[in-house]
């Protein structure tokens, strides 16, 4: 059924003020002033959106679907993701990846938990491969699969400057930055290769070196987790200034910060600082990757499960903080992933989008959350179930 969203405050990420929207066939179809949309003729719901602000949904660009996990064998092999905690968190659209196992989760189980997802009703995408290179494809190579699976819009979590990657070479990591590029030209995708970065002292070294020594554009390619500590994360701000793209994890709480896990809160507000457009800043959540807790001696004594409502704390505490404007953190967990990774119809609210919305009331308390025209959240009551989930 079409929707008619009146009144709310819009961010489409620009501060557009109070519009009237009408959405239709999963796609929104008018942005007006309040008032001026009069349907008739058809059958429409009417969401009033009085006193709320409509935002473009937001995208996760890092999310373990399947569960990530496995470093203590088998019975650490994280949990697959639910829809029911993606809309409850205000996302819509994910990109899927594997991690540190390679070896009992495949790509193909990636691609089709990603589809079911996209039945259940969010927007998906993903990342072939793991932390290993050889990347492990379902056709054969990154590029084929860039060119014949829809889904596929890069390689990765491609581990460097950590313990438990495959310790690339540099040219093996340059060859496979330019199977992403190529495959991402043939298949009309971003192509993008992303990195897992560790502690490692290399820190951005690879990039850097793409940078320098290769054709590569820096669109290409993206390290996540720069936050880890501070020593990357400043490397990863002078790499964004001098042109890259950067991801952040949004896990860590500002209250407990240390140089060894720095927030995102304290990472926007450096980047800015030094200059770097907030296009170039992404924020992914990294869900159900697993979170070991070892004890003094180092030995793991528990595990918990990275969440997924990362980006929707730090939506609200980047602003309440006054580190970001509604806008401009509307460009971080919407706008900018969805330009970046070239995800048609994504990450804006204007006539043609696609009609996924997230709705706020004053105290940025998600309440209403649309995905491809379909209402999954009204009024903080979750609609959203999965296939398997008590009805
Ligand atoms: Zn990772």
């Amino acid at each position: 059924m079409a929707i008619h969203i009146r009144g709310g405050t819009l961010f489409a990420p620009e501060a557009l003020g109070p519009k009237d929207l009408l959405v239709a066939g999963g796609r929104i179809e008018a942005v007006t002033e309040p008032g001026a949309i009069q349907p008739g003729g058809f059958p429409v719901e009417v969401l009033d959106a009085q006193g709320l602000t409509v935002l473009p949904g937001f995208i996760d660009p890092h999310v373990h679907i399947l569960g990530g996990g496995g470093e203590g064998g088998p019975a650490t092999r994280a949990p697959e993701i639910r829809v029911e905690d993606i809309v409850r968190s205000g996302v819509t659209t994910l990109i899927g990846c594997l991690g540190t196992d390679g070896v009992t989760r495949h790509p193909a189980s990636l691609l089709a938990k990603a589809r079911a997802l996209d039945i259940e009703g969010v927007s998906t995408y993903v990342f072939v491969g793991s932390y290993e290179v050889p990347v492990r494809t379902v056709t054969g190579s990154v590029r084929s699969d860039l060119v014949l699976i829809d889904k596929v819009i890069g390689a990765g979590e491609i581990a460097i400057s950590d313990h438990r990657s495959s310790q690339p070479s540099f040219e093996e990591i340059a060859r496979l930055a330019a199977e992403c590029r190529v495959g991402g030209l043939l298949g009309k995708k971003a192509g993008v290769l992303h990195f897992h970065l560790g502690d490692g002292a290399r820190r951005l070294d690879y990039l850097w070196r793409l940078l320098r020594e290769t054709e590569i554009p820096p669109s290409q390619v993206i390290p996540t987790h720069v936050n880890r500590n501070r020593a990357l994360l400043e490397d990863a701000l002078a790499y964004a200034a001098a042109g890259g793209f950067i991801d952040l994890t949004a896990g860590v709480d500002p209250e407990n910060e240390t140089d060894d896990d720095v927030s995102v809160e304290t990472a926007v507000r450096l980047g800015l600082e030094r200059g770097v457009p907030i296009e170039r800043i992404m924020v992914s959540s990294d869900s159900h990757g697993s979170l070991p807790v070892f004890d003094k001696a180092g030995r793991l004594v528990g595990l918990t499960v990275a969440a997924q409502d990362t980006l929707l704390l730090k939506f609200r505490s980047l602003i309440r903080r006054g580190i970001l404007a509604p806008d401009q953190a509307a460009r971080l967990f919407a706008a900018n992933p969805a330009v970046y990774y070239k995800l048609e119809g994504k990450g804006r609210v204007a006539p043609g989008a696609d009609a996924d919305l997230v709705l706020f009331d004053e105290t940025r308390v998600l309440r209403t959350v649309i995905a491809k025209g379909r209402v999954l959240m009204r009024d903080g009551k979750l609609l959203a179930r999965g296939t398997f989930s008590a009805p």
